[in-house]
């Protein structure tokens, strides 16, 4: 099984990788859904919605703070290593991610679509025109506000009831109808519109390989290939990354 996956990495000439929050788990960033998810605590609606950030601006950002926040302390592991060394073996490897860690960016991977937006950054909640980059100083005292205009800042993460960003999504609708392979790693494959991008690779064809120790919500059929193991484990593996 794991030399027919790497046979077809390497003969696939247009691969996409589309990540969720279990491509971080091994860096340390707990996933939503799952046994120890991070929804069995809280609802959703209260902790990532404009409504709720209004309503509680402690409460969602320290959250954000102690379970998302990456920028110290959280390294990108073996697995964003071994896509990271894909990438500059195949010239062009785009990445779709669900995930707000920015983990691929920061293991050096480029041409990296973020869907969910990211928590490497904040803007002003009421737009006027404020943005930086999110440090453990700026969340010294909480919530952070906008040193322009006095509101609260928001993390530049999509939040319920806010669309996707549009042109991200239809480049990755368009990756999806066009590339012959998609690696689809760590997600459960549940959470829309995102989950409708594997599912479009599959409708043009495309073989998918989905990396996850759990099953998803991918059907089990000869375009799919479950490789039910840990992203940080196998992934070196897959694409020949050297200790
Ligand atoms: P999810 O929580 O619904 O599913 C995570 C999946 O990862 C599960 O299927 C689980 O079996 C799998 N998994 C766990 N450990 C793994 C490992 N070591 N290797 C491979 N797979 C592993 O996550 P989702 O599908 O990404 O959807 C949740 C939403 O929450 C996303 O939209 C994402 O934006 C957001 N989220 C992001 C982060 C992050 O940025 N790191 C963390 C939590 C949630
Ligand atoms: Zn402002």
């Amino acid at each position: 099984m794991i030399n027919k996956v790497q046979r077809l990495i390497k003969k696939s000439t247009n691969v996409v990788i589309f990540t969720g929050a279990g491509m971080s788990r091994e860096s340390g960033i707990r996933t939503f859904r799952g046994e120890e998810g991070l929804w069995k605590q809280y609802k959703p609606e209260q902790l990532s919605s404009i409504t709720g950030l209004q309503a509680q601006p402690e409460l969602v950002w320290d959250w954000y703070k102690k379970r998302l926040i990456t920028g110290e302390g959280v390294i990108p592991h073996r697995g964003y290593d071994a896509l990271t060394h894909l990438q500059k073996l195949k010239g062009s490897l785009p990445v779709i991610t669900q995930n707000v860690d920015g983990l691929h960016r920061l293991s050096g991977q480029t041409d990296v679509l973020e869907l969910h937006g990211s928590m490497r950054t904040a803007s002003c909640l009421v737009k006027c025109g404020f943005s930086t980059e999110l440090t453990t100083d700026l969340l010294g005292s909480m919530p952070p506000h906008c040193p322009w205009c006095g509101n609260i800042l928001r993390p530049d993460i999509v939040l319920f009831g806010e669309p996707l960003p549009a042109e991200v999504i239809s480049r990755s609708y368009e990756l999806a109808d066009n590339c012959d392979l998609m690696l689809v790693i760590g997600t459960s494959v549940q959470v829309w519109p995102a989950a409708g991008i594997p599912f479009a690779a599959l409708d043009n064809g495309a073989t998918v390989i989905e990396i996850n120790p759990a099953g998803t919500e991918l059907p089990c059929n000869e375009n799919v290939i479950s490789v039910r193991r840990k992203a940080g484990e196998i992934l070196p593996l897959l694409v020949g990354l050297k200790e």
